[in-house]
């Protein structure tokens, strides 16, 4: 058994993860005041055609590195997707398709907006290929959805949701818990209310005050830790009852319903990011390389069609890829099974051991010859959780800032 130090190990990867792709949109009706994602206020029209260019454009110059792989997920974020039309998500779709082999069973998620929603649009974006699509509903009580700046009320959230509930096959609604002036029983009914309404998968997530937001430089006044937690586990409580798995630590899903992109970042999978400030990961035989496009979208458009829309591109050492595997697979419920971690990192599961052992003496992971997963209290406490896999070299100039409570994180559009 090799007990050698992570960092003087070798990244030997046997076989290629699964390959999933995303695209990044990045612009919204209105930049909401706790947002850290990279999106960007829509001014006047949106450059359509000239962004569908230039994401082919990244595309192909992508081509090379993803040679011969086959996409089995397709997940397009912002920003607000859906503020392009059904024609423009078509035309992007088509030059995907006729690029890189799309799995036919491929999930194709979109996010959409309860603000830039219209019925014809949902139908065009199905007729594209969409079979998924993420509703940003957030809460069904027109007062939260006012005191955390969203563009639509609660009728248009209902309405949104409703439709796109006729129109595809399926549907998640994303809802937020912790607002200001929130009370637990309101949180637990808006997920009532999505229960209710059918929406067969749910992602609950906590506000969080993120750095450089509106809101981090201006907190509102909001429920307290032990109030948040409360609703936490009131909405888990509520959705387990209603029959749907507590699957991932902000996701639910009836039976069959589990996001499969999603899951392709919490096992570790690879993905080729495209579009303004789209992160990528992609491995190799012998390393795994994550990448950064450029985030600011005119900048990224003028570079992608000079095939240079890389802003930031680095090896992962052996010493960290410990810590970006965990950070993903210990958000899941069930946790992964111990192959899984040769599989996708390249080294033996003896590279963690001693964290291993530490994480299972404080009683945050339960493990056998088999399977490592989370305990309750291990879930409760993520990010103490976390920290035993931190690498303890210093490390090289981050690709992104890590936060440990987030990881890998669908949007919320
Ligand atoms: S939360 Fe969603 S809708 Fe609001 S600014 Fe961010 S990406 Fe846009």
């Amino acid at each position: 058994m090799s007990r050698r130090p992570v960092e003087e190990q070798a990244v030997r990867l046997a076989e290629m993860p699964p390959l999933a792709l995303y695209i990044h949109i990045p612009w919204c009706l209105r930049k909401c005041p706790y947002c850290d994602f990279n999106s960007h206020e829509k001014r006047g029209e949106l450059p359509e055609d000239d962004y569908v260019a230039a994401l082919v454009a990244d595309l192909e110059a992508s081509l090379a590195k993803v040679w011969g792989r086959r996409i089995h997920t397709i997940f397009i974020g912002g920003g607000t997707p859906s503020l392009f039309g059904p024609e423009a998500i078509d035309r992007l779709l088509v030059a995907v398709r006729t690029r890189l082999p799309v799995d036919p069973e491929a999930e194709i998620t979109m996010e959409a907006n309860p603000g830039t929603f219209e019925a014809e649009r949902f139908r065009g974006y199905r007729a594209a290929g969409v079979n998924r699509l993420s509703v940003g509903v957030q809460s069904f009580s027109d007062a939260a959805l006012a005191a955390i700046g969203r563009v639509h009320g609660a009728d248009e959230a209902r309405r949104a949701l409703d439709h796109a509930l006729s129109v595809f096959p399926t549907v998640n609604a994303d809802l937020m818990y912790a607002l200001p002036g929130q009370s637990p029983e309101e949180a637990v009914a808006d997920v009532r209310e999505a229960v209710a309404r059918g929406v067969p998968h749910v992602s609950a997530y906590h506000l969080t005050l993120e750095p450089d937001t509106h809101f981090h430089r201006h907190p509102p006044a909001r429920p307290d830790d032990d109030t948040a937690a409360d609703m936490q586990e009131a909405i888990e409580a509520a959705l387990g009852e209603a029959g749907y798995e507590h699957y991932e630590t902000s996701a639910f899903a009836r039976p069959g319903q589990r996001a499969r992109h999603n899951l392709n970042y919490w096992t570790f999978g690879d993905y080729l990011g495209l579009g303004a400030g789209a992160h990528g990961k992609i491995s190799f035989r012998d390393r795994i390389v994550r990448e950064a496009r450029i985030r600011k979208p005119q900048g990224y458009m003028r570079a992608a069609l000079q095939a240079d829309a890389i802003d930031e591109s680095r090896e992962l050492e052996a010493a960290e890829i410990p810590f970006e595997f965990m950070l993903n697979a210990l958000r899941l419920t069930e946790g992964f099974p111990v192959a899984l971690f040769e599989r996708r990192t390249g080294l033996p599961i003896t590279a963690v051991e001693r964290e291993l052992e530490s994480a299972e003496r404080s009683g945050l992971i339960a493990r056998d010859h088999l399977r490592i997963r989370p305990t309750e209290r291990g879930r409760r406490f993520l990010n103490d959780l976390l920290q035993a896999f931190l690498p303890s070299a210093p490390r090289p100039r981050p690709l992104r800032a890590i936060s440990i409570s987030r990881a890998e994180r669908p949007s919320r559009p």
